[in-house]
């Protein structure tokens, strides 16, 4: 609490722009952490949630349902590819993981199969802040190290990017260990948090193929990739593969409230489809679809529907490899990378991050640096002047 810089005072939002107290105007590189897709304070999702607040701010979803939820769901099943039928709503990414692997775990019970209790995760990986997402996140890359020995063991393995890791996976790793296994978690083509590593499609149906020969489920997290951020609505329909299991938040509610939904296919309902009620996966946030959080997520939807969004992130891409190319050249600097509305820049060391923050909020960018990396992942309604301002804010501050 002593070292960590004071927070600037916020007094508006407005598309990509950030107002604060003291009369300046930050351009926003990183969109709230990657929620706010159609830019703060969009109309279309300001009159939806107003609507809904006049009607109904809240109301349990256990034993009472209401419309928004039902729709969000619906359209949710209609937009995710293959048979991602069966949404369950939370209310932040890491608990929508932990409902993930609660769903991989009794799946295994109510199929009488109660040896599998482990998650194989990947370095690198970033699924949380709970104790069950960091167990499957990589605690080496920083936030979680203090809580390394405290988490219930989970096998952190390399993606398998080549036949040398494919191999280790498969043939020592799986061969050996699946049936102590419920199941696989990674983000696909994006590793967000545990630093902006990006693998290609190949490697996800790998892991499609490793789940279907050693009878595991597999998980996707598209927390931070879903919703167009990588290019496509979904992270996972460039490879053409489909999970048992999907983890969505972030730009599900177009980044203005809290909501985050875990998706199952129809072989993992099917296990919770029984006769019995010690079947039921047995979870129950207070605020799980909350109204106001769906009727935002149903505007975001509809403004997917509506406006050229995909097309949008297309534009940024095309605009980051251009412009941050030029940053390759700079001292310093490791590696230049872009996938859709994610551009990383990325240094052989980062001593002082505190500085390097201080100096973009100097140039009027908010731009938060983390580990070795400098990233924009802005609004997919950034206006290109906007954009460039942002890539020459971070070849000016790194050029020193
Ligand atoms: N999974 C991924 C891939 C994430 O990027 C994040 C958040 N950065 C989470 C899970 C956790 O989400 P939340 O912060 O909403 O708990």
């Amino acid at each position: 609490m002593r070292t960590e810089a004071a927070a600037l005072p916020v007094e508006r939002t407005e598309g990509c722009r950030i107002h604060l107290a003291d009369g300046r105007v930050l351009i926003d590189g990183i969109a709230s952490w990657w929620t706010a897709c159609h830019g703060y304070n969009h109309p279309h999702i300001r009159a939806e949630v107003a609507r809904q607040l006049d009607i109904m701010p809240h109301v349990m979803l256990a034993g009472l349902t209401h419309a928004p939820a039902e729709n969000l769901a619906r359209r949710l099943a209609r937009l995710l590819p293959g048979d991602l039928d069966h949404v369950f709503f939370s209310d932040s990414g890491s608990v929508a993981v932990e409902i993930a692997l609660k769903m991989a775990l009794q799946y295994w019970i109510n199929r009488g199969a109660t040896g599998r209790r482990q998650f194989v995760g990947f370095k690198a990986a970033y699924h949380g802040d709970t104790l069950g997402a960091m167990a499957v996140s990589d605690a080496e890359e920083g936030m979680h190290r203090a809580f390394a020995r405290a988490l219930p063991p989970q096998h952190l393995l390399d993606l398998p990017r080549d036949a040398a890791s494919l191999a280790a996976l498969d043939d020592d790793f799986l061969n050996a260990n699946a049936g102590s296994l419920a199941g696989m978690i990674v983000e696909p083509l994006v590793q967000g948090a545990g630093g902006m590593i990006f693998h290609d499609a190949a490697v996800l149906r790998r892991l499609r193929d490793l789940a279907d020969r050693h009878g595991l489920l597999l998980i996707f997290d598209e927390i931070f990739t879903g919703f167009g951020r990588t290019g496509r609505m979904f992270a996972m329909e460039e490879a053409g593969v489909v999970p048992d299991i999907l983890t969505l938040s972030k730009a599900l509610t177009g980044g203005t409230l809290a909501l985050a939904a875990t998706v199952a296919n129809r072989k993992v309902f099917g296990a919770f489809l029984a006769d019995e009620p010690s079947a039921a996966l047995m979870h129950g946030p207070t605020f799980m679809g909350n109204p106001l959080a769906c009727a935002a997520a149903n505007a975001s939807l509809d403004l997917f529907e509506r406006e050229p969004r995909l097309e949008q992130v297309a534009a940024i891409e095309r605009q980051l490899a251009r412009e941050l190319e030029t940053c390759r050249a700079l001292p310093g600097v490791k590696d230049v990378r872009v996938k859709g509305a994610i551009g990383v820049v990325e240094l052989a060391r980062l001593d002082d991050v505190e500085e390097l923050r201080r100096r973009f909020v100097a140039a009027d960018a908010w731009i938060r640096p983390f580990g070795r990396v400098v990233y924009l992942t802005p609004s997919f309604t950034i206006a290109p002047d906007e954009l460039t301002q942002l890539t020459d804010a971070i070849r000016r501050v790194l050029a020193g």
